[in-house]
């Protein structure tokens, strides 16, 4: 049989290519199990050829002015907000989300794009006159060069132009290694940003594994690296990007709380916890996996609640105009999920609700899984410990608030945090005290609106930088300070001045 299988390719010097390395890997559609897809893997020598490109053309894209870089975001801003539609479908069709979900990443991932068409103003270097006699001084901020981003394959969309949108407006050219999960939108980002007119090569996608990853991180000619996925991949590109001389931010993993007080809506609490926790199949960073209540009376209601609620949440693909939750992305995540259930149980956690036998018809093959709720979870399980990344929201009961503050600190991961009360002098002390790097106040998933910067603390970030928001321009711009001295007076040399001058 002939391989009539569609071949992903990568994009270099803007024009499509079809990577020769013999590589590949396998593209599934997650509600049925099917593979669709190919996607060709790059070499370390052509991940090269392309870096090669990017170099070339951005040497003229750094010269350009800064309100021209804007007007070219402008018309992608256009672009994204017109086929959004179109890259939603690529995005549910490999990663399983449902329609609403995929356009909601689409909309969060577009405010960076605005934030970007303000880039003119947010170059704006300082200046100081008269610093010294007849000597001025101003500063200003240059594009590094070439850029790259490895993403992960929860964001398809969202997470590349993050990174994307404010490394072109700062002046560098970006290379994309997205997830070889769900490699399609990709090159339909590539295909906007060229009909948005940026010129040929500012914008490439490398397809691959990691041996482009690698490539990346040891290339001479990559300025910066821009890294989201999983804890480990994060530090291991944090170390080796670091170790070859690269500036690097990488956001790794999440294990988010929710502290419910007793005086909370627990009807608004458990909407919060349903959505933040499932939606997505809680393949999110920012999704509510630790429900913890402050009484044993708060958590009985709580668990209670939730365990009616979380079975009649609709599982469907995304197909489905009705579905509230998708698949896993593929087989292997999947087992991964039973797996720490089935660690949790061992523990001594209790499986309150049991979504492992969910089997949808006509779709068996999917990636499927129920949601499932766990009660009564010690801090020393796995289940608590590790991100799970999949429908398991876990309930760890605690006594008072200082307890739930101090296990929430002592945790090796502070990416997000929620606290819903009524109290605001405990919401107000919770947010100055938690150890995370974004907190809600009876908000489910605290994800920062695009002019504000996106990152987490601990063992969520490696690196200073958040990503996009103000932030994001440090990241990717370099600061110069010229020191100027314009004598009108001439004459006679004042002799050399050897000591270190005072002013
Ligand atoms: P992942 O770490 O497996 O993959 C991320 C990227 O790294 C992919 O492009 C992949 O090709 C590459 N990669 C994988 N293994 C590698 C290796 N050994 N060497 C070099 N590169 C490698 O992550 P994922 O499963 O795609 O995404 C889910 C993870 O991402 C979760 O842990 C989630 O919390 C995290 N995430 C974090 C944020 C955040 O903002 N902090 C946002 C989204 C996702």
């Amino acid at each position: 049989m002939p391989n009539i299988m569609p071949n992903i390719a990568s994009v270099f010097g803007g024009s499509l290519y079809q990577s020769e390395s013999g590589r590949s890997s396998p593209v599934f559609n997650p509600a049925t199990g099917e593979q669709i897809a190919e996607v060709a893997l790059c070499s370390k020598q052509e991940v090269a050829a392309a870096i090669e490109a990017a170099v070339a053309a951005q040497a003229d894209w750094g010269e350009t002015p800064a309100s021209e870089r804007a007007r070219l975001m402008f018309r992608l801003l256009d672009l994204l907000e017109k086929n959004k539609e179109q890259l939603a479908l690529a995005i549910s069709r490999e990663h399983g989300k449902t329609h609403e979900d995929a356009l909601g990443e689409i909309a969060r991932g577009i405010e960076p794009v605005v934030f970007a068409c303000g880039i003119a103003h947010l170059l704006k270097g300082e200046h100081s006159t008269n610093v010294a006699r007849r000597v001025d001084t101003h500063s200003l901020r240059q594009p590094l060069g070439v850029c790259a981003g490895i993403t992960p394959f929860n964001f398809p969309v969202m997470v590349p132009l993050w990174m994307m949108a404010n490394a072109l407006a700062c002046g560098n050219s970006f290379i994309l290694k997205p997830s070889e999960r769900d490699p399609s939108a990709s090159l339909l980002l590539a295909e906007l940003t060229e009909q948005a007119g940026f010129p040929k090569g500012v914008f490439s996608v490398v397809q691959g594994d990691k041996e482009a990853v690698d490539a990346l991180l040891e290339h001479e000619d990559i300025q910066a690296i821009s890294f989201v996925g999983s804890t480990p991949i994060a530090e291991y590109v944090y170390k080796t990007g670091c170790a070859h001389g690269k500036r690097v931010q990488a956001l790794g993993g999440a294990k988010n709380h929710m502290v419910v007080m007793a005086d909370a809506d627990l009807e608004k609490v458990c909407d919060a916890l349903i959505g933040s926790a499932y939606g997505a199949a809680g393949e999110r960073c920012m999704a509510i996996s630790v429900a913890m209540p402050v009484g044993e009376a708060v958590a009985d209601a709580l668990v209670a609640k939730l365990s009616a609620r979380v079975k009649q949440i609709r599982i469907a693909p995304a197909t489905d105009a009705k579905a509230e939750m998708g698949p896993l992305v593929t087989k292997q995540h999947r087992e991964k999920v039973l797996g720490y259930i089935e660690s949790g149980i061992e523990e001594g956690a209790e499986l309150v609700v049991d979504g492992r036998a969910f089997r949808l018809a006509g779709h068996e093959k999917g990636y499927f899984l129920g949601g499932c709720l766990f009660d009564r979870v010690s801090p020393s399980m796995r289940i608590y410990r590790e991100e799970i990344f999949g429908p398991v929201l876990v309930v760890l009961r605690t006594a008072s608030l200082e307890e739930a503050v101090s296990l929430i600190n002592e945790h090796e991961l502070g990416n997000g945090v929620s606290v819903f009360t009524r109290d605001g002098g405990i919401a107000r002390n919770f947010a100055r005290r938690v150890r995370i790097g974004m907190v809600g106040v009876n908000v489910p998933i605290p994800v920062p609106v695009g002019f504000h910067s996106f990152g987490g603390w601990k063992r969520s970030l490696f690196g200073s930088h958040g990503i996009y928001g103000a932030e994001t321009v440090h990241f990717y711009t370099r600061l110069k300070t010229v020191t100027t001295r314009w004598d009108e007076r001439s004459g006679e040399s004042e002799g050399a001045e050897f000591n270190f001058p005072k002013t």
